[in-house]
């Protein structure tokens, strides 16, 4: 099974402007004002850095 990125946004207390959207290399992030962010699957190459980057675990790579 491919790994898949998931925004678990519960977690994400949406108070602010998501830092890992510009960690991502190929601009598979966007965020709406300070909602949770969303990930562009088609455009996601799993690398792992928004998931390493964000420190309430809202990315994560998983199966
Ligand atoms: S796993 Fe990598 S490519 Fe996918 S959204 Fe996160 S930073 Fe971007």
């Amino acid at each position: 099974m491919e790994k898949e990125l998931k925004v678990i946004k519960e977690k994400c207390p949406k108070d602010h402007k998501c830092p890992a959207v510009k960690v991502c290399p190929v601009g598979a992030l966007t965020q709406k004002n300070f909602e949770a962010p969303e990930v562009d699957l088609k455009k996601c190459i799993k690398c792992g850095k928004c998931s390493n980057f964000c420190p309430k675990k809202v990315l994560v790579l998983s199966f």
